[in-house]
């Protein structure tokens, strides 16, 4: 859960980096950085916080340059602290190197050590610092094979941009877990996580860079490598399709395909799957939106927005105590008392995780005043962890990991629960419906995972 952006051959680099995390934002809420290029070395920023807290005009300032990339974080692996922000810089060899990473690797911990037993000294405890060492440790082979062996070595989820000296450099791992678009802007190039943050900017989007490519933009322009083209292996395309489910913005095109009719779909979709009788549909908003226009459009049911959001609920520093803790659900969505009462509502979401904060808001909705609850998820029940970059908790926590639907329906005191098909969900995604990854509802991980290394390495 990270947002990338970089820029190469373009005036004010940093500022346009700057807007790019800005609407990448959604990715990650934790920390922002931008590493630039001022011709002679890399210069960077970053802190803890969002983009419009971590950066302004007089900081843009002191970051000139042509060529930037810049990061916003939602930590997974290694926890929430500056030293753990990005980009990361590292010095060698009198060069130094930026690197931004989206996704997690499911080998960094044995990595780790082996390079620890080779005197290898790391600073942070995320795991995108073990591939700036084996950069660092083969780039005498030249900076292609260096990035190759990279790819040979971990296994799991990156989405990477790199600055090195004057180059942009982007390489996304053979599965494709994560998404990374590149665009063009005035006559220079541009590479973000999703294609909202070249609209805003005004590039235009040329394509995805692909799964197993290494892209290196510099002043002879782009060029590709392809280490794994042609060979024999064991790589299976598993784009993330929670990205399509809840995570990217619908305005974004990932992995090649606009994220707002696919959770159009899903609504949709789960309309064929549960067609229900009430009095309108409705989302809890902003998460549940897209599939409650297809729930309605599909139903012909009235769509409402009975729950009201508040957009300015940023973190809050002060926990409610639990005798207070309706404040916390109210302060972010708000039932219409006027719209619920005696009301037999559909309300959709997006998933379930641990279901405490869907049962408070479910709670909301019955006081006030709604008849019948029919509750609907547009994914199947999430019963495993994610090793790949989104932050789902342990089986153990995960609702679905523990209960049965009928269980589940119970604890949320509700008429109706209703979850997504596997094969509602693959219908929802067209022609990708075998270049996803499921893991976190079937628990067949396309990649062998090296269970120790999440602990392992958070405690480091
Ligand atoms: S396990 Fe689930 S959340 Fe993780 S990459 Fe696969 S589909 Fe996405």
């Amino acid at each position: 859960m990270c947002g990338l952006f970089g820029i190469f051959g373009v005036k004010e680099a940093a500022n346009y980096t700057y807007f790019g995390l800005y609407s990448l934002q959604h990715r990650g809420q934790e920390s922002a950085g931008i590493a630039v290029y001022d011709g002679k070395k890399i210069r960077e920023w970053k802190n803890l916080g969002l983009v419009s807290e971590v950066f302004n005009e007089e900081i843009l300032k002191e970051l000139p340059g042509e060529v930037a990339i810049g990061h916003v974080r939602y930590s997974t692996t290694g926890s929430s602290i500056l030293q753990n922000a990005q980009p990361f810089c590292v010095n060698f060899a009198k060069k130094t190197i930026a690197i931004a990473h989206n996704g997690n690797l499911v080998n960094a911990y044995q990595i780790r050590c082996e390079l620890e037993e080779d005197g290898h000294i790391f600073q942070t405890t995320m795991d995108s610092e073990v591939i700036v060492h084996l950069i660092a440790k083969n780039l005498k082979k030249g900076l292609v094979e260096a990035i190759t062996e990279v790819m040979k070595r971990v296994r799991g989820a990156y989405s990477i941009l790199l600055l090195y000296e004057d180059n942009l450099i982007a390489f996304r791992d053979p599965w494709g877990f994560r998404p990374l678009a590149l665009g063009m802007l005035n006559g220079g190039y541009v590479i973000a996580s999703e294609t909202c943050a070249f609209d805003l900017i005004g590039a235009q989007y040329l394509r995805d860079v692909k799964p197993g490519e290494i892209l290196i933009i510099s002043k002879d322009g782009p060029k590709s490598y392809y280490p794994f083209k042609g060979k024999k292996t064991k790589f299976q395309r598993s784009y993330c399709i929670f990205e399509f489910i809840y995570f990217a913005r619908p305005d974004s095109y990932i992995f090649s395909k606009n994220v707002y009719p696919i959770r159009k779909n899903l609504g949709k979709n789960l309309y064929k799957e549960c067609p229900l009788e009430a009095d309108f549909v409705m989302p809890f908003p902003d998460s549940g939106n897209y599939a409650a226009i297809g729930y309605s459009q599909a139903s012909g049911l009235p769509l409402e927005f009975a729950m009201i959001r508040n957009h300015y609920v940023g973190r809050t520093f002060i926990q409610p105590s639990q005798k207070i803790r309706d404040i916390s659900v109210k302060m972010k969505l708000n039932p219409v008392k006027e719209i619920l009462r005696d009301k037999e509502v559909v309300i959709i979401d997006d998933s379930l995780v641990r279901g405490t904060t869907s049962k408070n808001r479910l709670k909301s909705i019955k006081e006030a005043g709604a008849k019948r609850i029919h509750f609907l998820l547009s994914c199947p029940p999430i019963k495993y962890p994610c090793f790949f970059g989104i932050d789902f908790p342990s089986s153990a926590e995960l609702i679905a990991g523990r209960h049965s639907v009928e269980e589940i329906r119970k604890y949320l005191d509700i008429d109706t629960l209703y979850y997504l098909s596997i094969e509602g969900l693959l219908d929802a995604v067209g022609d990708l419906r075998d270049k996803v990854c499921l893991a976190c509802f079937t628990g067949e991980y396309p990649v062998e995972v090296d269970f120790s290394f999440r602990k392992d390495i958070a405690e480091v």
